[in-house]
């Protein structure tokens, strides 16, 4: 197969070569994997704890090194390229906590002891997408390792650069051979091996929820246990008697965030009628004010798209005669700009109000009440996370249960800590990551009783 060449979005200049794994060479990844299991598992509770920690303070030294290779590799503004770096470093710190907590119960019975535990799942498949590289792989990575289980990791055909450090990272900071693999290469073949292969008893998924689909049909195939984090189209829903200007200012970091390649990216804009017109008028600055720029600069808030394949799917959502109400700025030139772009007023039937964009494209649209405003949020197939702005309090509650979304901040756009569970309800994936209840994914219960009485 032959090497792909990584390149970087800003200067479309080739960053490095990679050689892709064959399917034979994942089928070996995965029998090294099979290989180390046992010995994995039975590491004591405390020195699993104590590698995880020393992986993660290796990533810590590695800090600048990391986002160094995400800026040229995906394209990521630094500043943001230093904190998906930190993430990695903080959830394995954070999951660090669980070898020696993952305690199971003592039921009572009669006639004997009824014990349970939290064995590991076996050998898990990460497939991790390109819009985030580290953090994705970290959040499947670290509780899978805590709980005892070996990783082989997927990255993204075309943003591999940081995975493969990260993996060498891992083996400098003690982990034995074979417990975290990183295979390069494209989905149709190594990610695929790992959906059919028998040996992996887990999938980790994150990715359009057409690939999803086809994955979780494969999974079927042997009931192996899957988590999926898929596609999103987010509501930010704005109320007439919320801080107008707050909301104004932080709507295009919600939506622009990582160009709005984004899954979490509030890519509808809702907003009570009476105050639509002067949200537009706010909001107008705001977008005109986000620096896109040259990823390296620490100034810049927003860098391009991932590719031109990428630029041109985007793009074909703002045709010519889209109702573009204004837009931000972008460099001319080589790179794969994309502007901050707000459409408004929008038909609810237009793709770029219904379809997932994955770029930094943001529909507004009026509602009228409350009851009209959770309507249109959850008519999506997706729901992923979502934002409501108000004074109310009852009102944010009321609306925070009733939109049908797995995250959703109250004036505010925050939906990852790594201590908070996340994922989607509806097409928007399968089971949660991060937080306590990530473990779960990773382990099998076993119930054992031990009689008593012979
Ligand atoms: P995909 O879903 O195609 O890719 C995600 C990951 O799955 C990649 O590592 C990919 O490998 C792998 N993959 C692809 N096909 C298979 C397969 N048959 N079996 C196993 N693994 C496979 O996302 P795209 O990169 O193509 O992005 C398309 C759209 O998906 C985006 O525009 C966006 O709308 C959505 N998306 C959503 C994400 C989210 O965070 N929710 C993340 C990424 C995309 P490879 O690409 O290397 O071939």
């Amino acid at each position: 197969m032959p090497a792909f060449t990584v390149l970087n979005p800003s200067t479309e200049q080739p960053v490095a070569q990679v050689e892709p794994t064959s399917a034979e060479a994942a089928d070996a990844a995965i029998a090294r994997a099979v290989a180390a299991q046992a010995a994995w598992r039975n590491v004591a509770p405390g020195e699993r704890a104590a590698l995880l920690r020393s992986f993660a303070d290796v990533i810590d030294t590695h800090i600048e090194e990391l986002a160094a290779l995400e800026v040229a590799g995906s394209g990521h503004p630094v500043g943001q390229a230093r904190w998906e770096a930190g993430n990695v470093r903080d959830v394995l710190r954070y999951y660090s906590a669980a070898p020696e907590r993952l305690c199971g119960k003592q039921i009572p019975v009669p006639g004997g002891l009824d014990v349970t535990f939290q064995e590991p799942v076996g050998v898990v498949g990460l497939i991790v997408p390109w819009n985030f590289p580290m953090p994705i792989l970290g959040w499947g990575l670290a509780p899978a390792l805590a709980a005892g289980n070996p990783v082989l990791a997927k990255p993204a055909e075309r943003t591999p650069l940081t995975a493969i450090r990260i993996g060498e990272l891992a083996l400098e900071a003690g982990l034995p051979e074979g417990v975290f693999q990183v295979l390069p290469g494209k989905g149709s073949v190594v990610g695929q091996r790992l959906v059919d292969h028998p040996d992996v008893r887990k999938i980790v998924f994150t990715g359009s929820s057409e690939v999803g689909r086809e994955i979780m049909a494969g999974c079927a195939r042997q009931v192996k246990r899957l988590t999926m984090e898929l596609g999103g189209k987010s509501a930010n829903i704005v109320f007439a008697d919320c801080d107008l200007e707050q909301a104004a200012a932080t709507a295009p970091v919600a939506a622009f965030d990582n160009a709005g390649q984004d899954c979490c990216a509030r890519s509808r804009i809702l907003v009570q009628r009476e105050v639509y017109d002067r949200f537009l008028e706010l909001l107008e600055p705001a977008v005109k004010g986000v620096a896109v720029g040259d990823p390296a600069s620490p100034d810049t808030e927003m860098g391009p798209l991932i590719s031109a394949e990428h630029r041109a799917r985007v793009a074909a959502y703002v045709p010519d005669g889209a109702p573009v109400a204004f837009r931000g700025s972008a460099p001319d030139g080589t790179g794969y700009w994309y502007p901050p772009t707000v459409l408004a007023p929008v038909r609810l039937d237009d793709p770029a109000y219904t379809e997932e964009v994955f770029g930094p494209v943001v529909a507004v649209v009026p509602f009228d009440d409350e009851a009209d405003a959770v309507a249109m949020a959850n008519d999506t197939p997706y729901g992923l996370s979502g934002s409501v702005w108000t004074r109310d309090v009852g009102r944010a509650i009321r609306v925070a249960r009733a939109v049908e979304t797995g995250n959703l901040s109250v004036n505010s756009h925050a939906s990852v800590r790594y201590w908070t569970p996340f994922g989607g309800f509806k097409q928007s994936g399968l089971g949660r990551e991060l937080g306590p209840d990530a473990l779960d994914a990773f382990t099998e219960t076993k119930n054992v009783f031990i009689a008593t009485e012979l």
